[in-house]
C-alpha cells in the first residue's frame, strides 16, 4: 500500500500517520520528493484498511494496487495522464513530435536542426550534449557547452528542450538548463540516476532499456515516481534480438500494452529503433497508428558530417511527410498534432 501526500502536507502530517501505521504492526517508509512526499506500507494491508488514512490530514490518495509498480500503474486511474513541458502536452489527445540531433556539436547545426523540427511540426526539441557512447572513444557530447547551446537555440526558436543526463552527479547542472531530462536505454536501471531525476523536478523521458522487460521499464518508472515526481513519459526504443537487418527491433506492441498498464503517456523513438533514414517514417507511421502519444526523431542538417547517428537522421525533404503523417494519423485516432509553442523568443 503507498501513501501520496499532498503537496501541502506538513512534517506532523507524515509523523502521525508514521505512528499510526506502527501502531497497527506495520512500517512505514518515508520519501520526502521535491513535490511531494510518498510513503510506503509494509505490513498486513488488511490491518491498514481500518485506520481511515484516507482522511488523515495531508493525505491526498492511498492506493491498494496488486501490481509492484504501485504509483505509475494504471489501476485507480480512469484517464492517461498528460505531462506537460513547459506546457507542451504529452498524452490526453496529443501526438507530440519531438526532434533534433542526437548530439549538440556547434551553434549553428543544432540552430538548423531545431528549424527542422519545426518543420517536421516538432512541438519540443531534442539533442544530447551527455553522450553515452557504446565506445570511449567516440564523440561523448560537449558537456555544459552543449546546455549552453541548447539554451540559446531554445531562446532562438521558443522550443523548449530535451537533454539525456548520464550520470547522478550531473542531475541538478542538466535540469538547470533542460525543460524535459532524458534517461536513455543504457541507463534504464541506473537507480542512483533515476532517484536523482526524481528529486529534479523537471519532468523525465524515460527510454526502455534494450533488454528490459515491459515490467522492468514500469519499475524503472517507479523509482522516479516514488521520489515524488509523476511527470514521467515513457519511451520505447527498440529491443535485442536476434534480427541484425535493424539497429534494434521497434517492439510496437510495447505502446499498447505499456498504456495498458500504466496511466504515463509513451511514445516511440523510430530514429534508435531502426537505425536507418528510411525507416524512420515507416516506424513513425505505425507509432502514431498504434496510439503513441508522440515520437522522438533524429534529425541534422548535414548527416553525412554528423558526429553522431548520421545513418539515422532524417533529411530536409523527409520533414514535411513526418509532419503530414503524424497530423493525419492523429486526426484518424480522434487525437491533435500538438503545435509548437508560441514562437517568441523564451528566456528561462
Ligand atoms: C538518444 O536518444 O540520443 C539515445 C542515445 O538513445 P538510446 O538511449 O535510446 O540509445
Ligand atoms: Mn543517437
Amino acid at each position: 500500500m503507498v501513501i501520496v501526500m499532498a503537496p501541502d502536507a506538513t512534517s506532523d502530517n507524515i509523523g502521525d500517520l508514521v505512528e499510526l501505521v506502527a501502531s497497527a504492526g506495520g512500517e512505514a517508509y518515508v520519501t520526502r520528493g521535491v513535490s511531494r512526499t510518498i510513503i510506503g506500507l509494509v505490513g498486513d494491508v488488511e490491518r491498514f484498511q481500518d485506520l481511515g488514512l484516507a482522511a488523515k490530514p495531508g493525505v491526498s490518495d492511498v492506493l491498494r494496487i496488486s501490481v509492484p509498480y504501485k504509483l505509475v500503474s494504471r489501476e485507480n486511474h480512469d484517464s492517461r495522464s498528460v505531462v506537460s513541458v513547459r506546457g507542451v502536452p504529452i498524452g490526453g489527445d496529443n501526438v507530440t513530435v519531438i526532434a533534433g540531433p542526437c548530439a549538440v556539436e556547434t551553434p549553428e547545426q543544432t540552430l538548423a536542426a531545431a528549424r527542422m523540427a519545426l518543420e517536421a511540426g516538432a512541438s519540443l526539441l531534442r539533442g544530447g550534449a551527455y553522450k553515452p557512447r557504446t565506445s570511449p572513444y567516440a564523440f561523448q557530447g560537449l558537456g555544459e557547452e552543449g546546455l549552453k547551446i541548447l539554451s540559446e537555440v531554445r531562446t532562438e526558436t521558443g522550443l523548449p528542450i530535451v537533454t539525456e543526463v548520464v550520470d547522478a552527479a550531473d542531475v541538478e547542472l542538466v535540469a538547470s538548463y533542460a525543460d524535459m531530462l532524458q534517461v536513455g536505454t543504457r541507463n534504464m536501471q541506473n537507480f542512483a540516476l533515476l532517484q536523482a531525476v526524481g528529486d529534479a523536478g523537471k519532468p523525465v523521458l524515460l527510454k526502455r532499456g534494450m533488454s528490459a522487460t515491459i515490467e522492468e521499464w514500469l519499475m524503472a518508472a517507479e523509482y522516479i515516481a516514488q521520489r515524488g515526481n509523476l511527470d514521467i513519459v515513457l519511451c520505447e526504443r527498440g529491443i535485442r534480438t536476434f534480427e541484425k537487418a535493424t539497429r534494434n527491433t521497434l517492439d510496437i506492441s510495447a505502446v499498447p500494452v505499456a498504456q495498458s498498464l500504466s496511466h504515463l503517456p509513451v511514445i516511440v523513438d523510430p530514429s534508435h529503433s531502426g537505425g536507418k533514414r528510411d525507416l524512420v517514417l515507416p516506424l513513425s507511421r505505425a507509432a502514431v497508428a498504434v496510439g503513441a502519444d508522440g515520437v522522438i526523431v533524429d534529425v541534422h542538417p548535414s548527416p553525412e558530417s554528423a558526429l553522431c547517428d548520421g545513418p539515422q537522421a532524417l533529411l530536409r525533404e523527409d520533414l514535411a511527410e513526418l509532419r503530414d503523417l503524424a497530423g493525419t494519423l492523429a486526426t484518424l485516432n480522434g487525437r491533435v498534432l500538438t503545435p509548437a509553442p508560441d514562437l517568441q523568443p523564451t528566456r528561462i
